[in-house]
């Protein structure tokens, strides 16, 4: 009787699995033909200084919304990309997305954009960010990357050497989701970034418990010795922002200010959001 039902169980599981394979290989059919097609669209988040509440960049994030599978997370898809050897194609499509529709917005503001860990163990990255801003024609000094300490580490001579490239043309760095995932402090001693975010994990918290606040305001205090600019990640009330902006954080980003949203939203945001201190000139000359 044990043994029928452990025999049943074998075939459970094995037909469990067969069919998460099935979705695996789905997805991941579904994802290439998205790339091929060109389907994965980017949306922009509105980066903001916490002193004025005026925007000074946008951050891209990927969004694939399938026909069939519906609207896919880019924390599900950019993995499986990264995973199944897409992830280069992808990038680079997104990047000149993000970058072609950055050319519409004020000079002053910059565009940041999330490279992956597999990009960064990639020698041939830095050439092949560097070749799509110039077909677009989109100046290197107003493009931040996000990395996450994890990518830096896997693959830290190659990395370093993507960094140092990227830098020497104008690019800026910022550390991604700080605070989080294998963090060490030994990183910043490397003088790589010149950005950190810290991670919603803590800013979330920053009203309710004692210990965030004082580990955003020990971030604040480093950050200023180091000269690092610093951005609180997922800001989503006023109190939020205001503890933050007393607590001295420069920068902001999160739904309080601003959701994702396309191109065109996006354009409409600044018309509506943003001064220009160059248009206001011209205005009262
Ligand atoms: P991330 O780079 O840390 O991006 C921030 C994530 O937090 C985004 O999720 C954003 O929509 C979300 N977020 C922003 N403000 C708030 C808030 O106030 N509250 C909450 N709850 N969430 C907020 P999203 O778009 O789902 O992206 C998830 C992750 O996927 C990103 O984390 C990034 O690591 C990755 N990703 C997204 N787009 C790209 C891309 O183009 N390339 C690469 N390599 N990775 C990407
Ligand atoms: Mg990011
Ligand atoms: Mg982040
Ligand atoms: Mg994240």
């Amino acid at each position: 009787r044990s043994k029928r039902r452990g025999r049943g169980q074998i075939t459970v599981y094995s037909r469990e699995i067969a069919q998460e394979m099935k979705r695996a290989t789905q997805l991941e059919q579904a994802l290439r033909n998205a790339i091929i097609s060109d389907a994965i669209d980017v949306h922009f988040q509105p980066i903001v200084s916490l002193s004025n509440n005026q925007v000074v960049g946008f951050e891209a994030l990927a969004r694939w919304n399938d026909p069939d599978l519906g609207f896919v997370s880019p924390g599900v898809f950019v993995p499986l990309a990264e995973e199944r050897g897409f992830i280069d194609a992808l990038s680079e499509a997104l990047l000149r997305k993000a970058a072609e529709a950055a050319l519409s917005w004020p000079r002053e503001l910059f565009l940041s954009f999330n490279l992956s860990s597999a990009q960064l163990m990639d020698p041939g990255t830095s050439g092949s960010v560097l070749s799509i801003l110039g077909r677009v024609g989109f100046d290197p000094h107003r493009l931040e990357l996000e990395i996450t300490e994890t990518a830096v580490m896997s693959s830290a001579d190659t990395a370093h050497r993507i960094i140092a490239d990227l830098r020497a043309a104008g690019v800026r760095i910022s550390l991604d989701d700080f605070g989080t995932g294998q963090s060490s402090l030994g990183r910043l001693r490397d003088f790589i970034f010149d950005k950190i975010k810290i991670d919603r994990a803590f800013v979330s918290r920053i009203n309710s418990d004692r210990a965030s606040e004082h580990i955003i305001k020990a971030i604040l205090t480093m950050c200023d010795g180091l000269e690092l600019e610093v951005v609180a990640e997922g800001i989503e009330d006023y109190a939020e922002a205001v503890k933050l902006r007393t607590l001295g954080c420069g920068m902001g980003q999160g739904y309080h200010f601003g959701r994702p949203a396309d191109g065109i939203a996006t354009l409409r945001f600044l018309h509506e959001n943003y001064y220009d201190p160059a248009m206001a000139e011209r205005a009262s000359a």
